[in-house]
């Protein structure tokens, strides 16, 4: 069987990285329109990087002797329309190269020079700013379309970009930008909504999706605020709790020591300019417990080093490391430490300086905790539902970089129950939300 030979693709001769890394640095910085902004998603690709990356995989390379000769024509059409027409859509450093095409159409007869103003269309696609504007998407599709169908695709169908691992969904988005069409698969469910979202339901419902996730997202607001009111009482100043930060602890194995050692990696609370806060560690030495204050306005000088590192605790009173292979085991012997943790700080939200700040815990602020479990006990007796109310599903018990839940002793979700999330599932449970 004759096996059909391919030219080469432009990202196999030449990419002009270094402008498509500066595009995708900027792009970190940007929020408005951006899909980093629907969800968090670890390892997002930089979608400049993405664009430029297909673009450059799905064109040839017009200089190689395979390149179909109709690409090579339309991408000469098309460079030379953008020399006479679009200057002004392109960067400082295009334009020279595009100007001198304008006053010599015939210097795009030089085939390396034909690939180097595809490779600098390329690289101001990749720009964030150019991203939606219509001349670089037609062109782009326009020249997508014609390498596919040029190269063997089928006449009115498209390329198929796939990809298996798509996480948060930049490659495939950008192959639709550009005119292909994408698979996108990912076995972690929330990387699969994400894709959803991004690519289904975006474009098929738009404003009017965003109009209900406004509308359900203030409805659990409220719903939230008055069921979950009292685990958060307000303190005599006015101020609401919204978060309390707790440390797991072990006891030191230091010879004669004994100690209680809060596990905190940190002791920084906030590290922002004039508003930093930190904690100081204060030994009780009768009660071989630690103490602590918080240090506002905290510069580097006044805040010690936390009593983790890489997974071993050092204990604050006699200095002895308790490995990080006896920390797991007394963590796991006392099922992830969850309830024997202690509550160091709350962070607040002051009505009246309009401020987040940090405060100690109290007695008061432990007792309102216990009151919050005790709560979730009645709750999951009186469930009516086979569901349970927090999530409970088992961890997968190997360990390892990513999920190190089962290190700890750690099985199931449900060791790590909070009434927030008994709260949420509830809600959600209770409500058939429809759009
Ligand atoms: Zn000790």
């Amino acid at each position: 069987m004759a096996t059909m030979k391919y030219p080469k693709r432009l990202i196999e001769v030449d990419l002009p990285i270094k402008r498509i890394s500066a595009h995708a640095r900027r792009e970190k910085s940007i929020r408005h329109g951006h899909i980093s902004t629907l969800h968090i998603w670890w390892a997002r690709r930089p979608l400049a990087a993405c664009r430029a990356v297909i673009c450059a995989s799905l064109w040839p390379d017009p200089a190689d002797d395979l390149c179909p000769d109709i690409f090579r024509k339309v991408a000469r059409e098309q460079m030379t329309r953008w020399a006479k027409n679009n200057l002004h859509l392109l960067s400082e450093d295009s334009r020279s190269r595009f100007v001198a095409i304008s006053k010599d159409e015939q210097k795009l007869d030089d085939l390396l020079e034909l690939r180097a103003a595809l490779l600098d269309f390329i690289a101001d696609f990749a720009n964030w700013d150019n991203s939606t504007v219509p001349e670089y998407l037609e062109t782009s599709r326009l020249l997508t379309q014609v390498a596919h169908e040029a190269l063997g695709g089928e006449p009115g169908s498209r390329p198929l970009v796939v990809d298996p691992f798509a996480g948060g969904g930049a490659i495939p988005l950008e192959a639709l930008r550009v005119g292909a069409d994408a698979f996108a698969s990912d076995l972690n469910p929330v990387a699969v909504l994400l894709n959803k979202v991004v690519l289904e339901y975006i474009p098929k419902y738009g404003q009017k999706l965003a109009d209900e996730v406004r509308k359900w997202g203030q409805w659990i607001k409220e719903q939230a605020e008055k069921e979950l009111a009292e685990f958060y009482p307000k303190d005599p100043d006015g101020a609401t709790p919204i978060a309390y930060l707790w440390a797991r602890v072990i006891q030191c194995e230091g010879p004669g020591c004994g100690a209680e050692i809060p596990m905190m990696r940190s002791l920084w609370l906030a590290k922002k300019g004039k508003k930093s806060t930190a904690l100081r560690l204060v030994h009780d030495h009768d009660s071989k417990k630690i103490n602590f204050e918080i240090i506002k306005n905290s510069t580097a000088n006044d805040v010690l080093t936390g009593t983790v590192a890489r997974g071993s605790a050092i204990c604050p009173f006699c200095g002895f490391t308790t490995s990080a292979k006896s920390v797991q085991e007394q963590l796991k012997n006392a099922k992830g430490g969850a309830s024997s943790a202690r509550l160091i700080a709350v962070r607040r939200d002051d009505p009246k300086s309009g401020e987040r700040g940090f405060r100690l815990a109290t007695d008061v602020d432990v007792q309102v905790a216990a009151g919050a479990i005790q709560k979730l006990k009645i709750n999951i007796q009186a469930k009516k539902s086979e569901l349970s109310l927090v999530p409970d599903e088992k961890v997968n018990p190997l360990p390892h970089s990513v999920n190190r839940l089962p290190m700890y002793g750690m099985r199931d979700l449900e060791k790590n129950n909070l009434p927030i999330k008994e709260y949420y599932k509830k809600a959600i449970d209770n409500q058939s939300v429809t759009c």
